[in-house]
């Protein structure tokens, strides 16, 4: 038996925020209060999620310069970072800017994230698992979920679109490659309304969103969805049947949602490793796919009461044993 380990192919970012009174409008100079850099990018959180859930995980990705301290980091936590690159551009980078009243905006800047990296002829055989986000170029996360299924053994593949790619660029994904979707309430209703090309009414229940995607014409019906519902808990819809779990229940406040979703995919992800589900992803059963599920909604409540977004993930043995 394998041991399982995963791949992510995905974005590192310096993410700095910058403190202000007030955001910060057209034409308008401001100071900002404090300053501060941390490790982000929806790539290095989710393979944090992974390692600091016990998983083997190699994150695939591009920096700069400024960027190497980022390798550092994630090494430390136990992301193997041996295929990270540093290339000739800055590194990704978010500029978020923080108001008094919690209020915030954001501004992406891809740099290295869009570096195009040599793509392989194979995936590595070391490989049992990948995960994939869209903060990469679209043609590597193309490449790489189908590369994921001409492995042998197929290698389980599980897809976060977030941010939600364009309808051509959705029109382009192998879903036939696709073992596990994973979104969040809005990322499932603009999926939906792609796919069928109808608009969704705002209080349409979320399993008939689920089931109008799944029938609708050009989705691969055997892909497994799990979406997220933030304080709802999360709705799974499998071939063999649909589980919906409330969100774990909270010691204390509510203080920083950002990186709750990234949280609760990597411990999912850890969850299917550990579940060596490698070689038939669909004899996972319906109450193995829930413990996996309780687990990622106990690791992602954790991640809300605390603030920050790797900071804020959990270790594995800090849940309810
Ligand atoms: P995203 O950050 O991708 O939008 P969600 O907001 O759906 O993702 O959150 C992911 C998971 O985090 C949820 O499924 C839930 O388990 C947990 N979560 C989010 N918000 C809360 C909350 N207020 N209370 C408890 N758990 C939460």
């Amino acid at each position: 038996m394998m041991t399982p380990r995963c791949l992510v192919r995905g974005s590192l970012n310096n993410d700095e925020y910058l403190h202000v009174k007030n955001l910060v409008r057209a034409g308008q100079t401001i100071f900002s209060t404090k300053y501060e850099r941390r490790a982000g990018g929806k790539g290095a959180n989710q393979a944090v999620a992974i390692a600091k859930a016990g998983g083997h995980v190699d994150l695939l990705g591009a920096v700069g310069e400024d960027g190497i301290w980022l390798i550092q980091y994630l090494q430390a936590i136990g992301v193997n970072t041996d295929n990270v690159s540093v290339v000739e551009t800055h590194t990704g980078r978010a500029m978020i800017q923080v108001a008094d009243d919690g209020e915030n905006s954001i501004i992406l800047y891809p740099g290295a994230n869009f570096y195009s990296l040599p793509l392989p002829r194979a995936l590595d055989a070391r490989y049992t698992h990948l995960l994939l986000q869209n903060e990469v170029l679209f043609s590597s996360t193309q490449t790489y979920l189908r590369l994921s299924k001409s492995s042998n053994p197929p290698i389980v593949s599980i897809f976060n679109p977030s941010p939600m790619p364009s309808k051509e660029q959705i029109a382009h994904i192998p879903w036939i490659s696709l073992d596990w979707l994973i979104v969040n309430q809005g990322e499932a209703t603009t999926l939906c309304e792609i796919f069928t090309e109808e608009s969704i009414l705002e209080d349409t229940p979320i399993p008939e969103i689920i089931t109008k995607l799944c029938n609708s014409p050009g989705f691969y019906r055997s892909t497994n969805i799990i979406c997220t519902l933030g304080a709802k808990g999360v709705f799974a819809r499998t071939p063999h049947g649909t589980i919906a779990l409330p969100a774990a229940s909270l010691q204390g406040p509510v203080i920083d949602t950002t990186g709750a979703g990234d949280c609760f995919t990597g411990f999912f992800v850890a969850g299917l490793m550990e579940h060596s589900v490698s070689k038939a992803s669909t004899t996972l059963s319906l109450p193995e796919l829930e413990a996996i599920l309780r687990t990622s909604v106990e690791a992602s409540a954790i991640c809300v009461q605390r603030r920050g977004t790797i900071e804020s993930i959990p270790t594995r043995n800090e849940l309810p044993q």
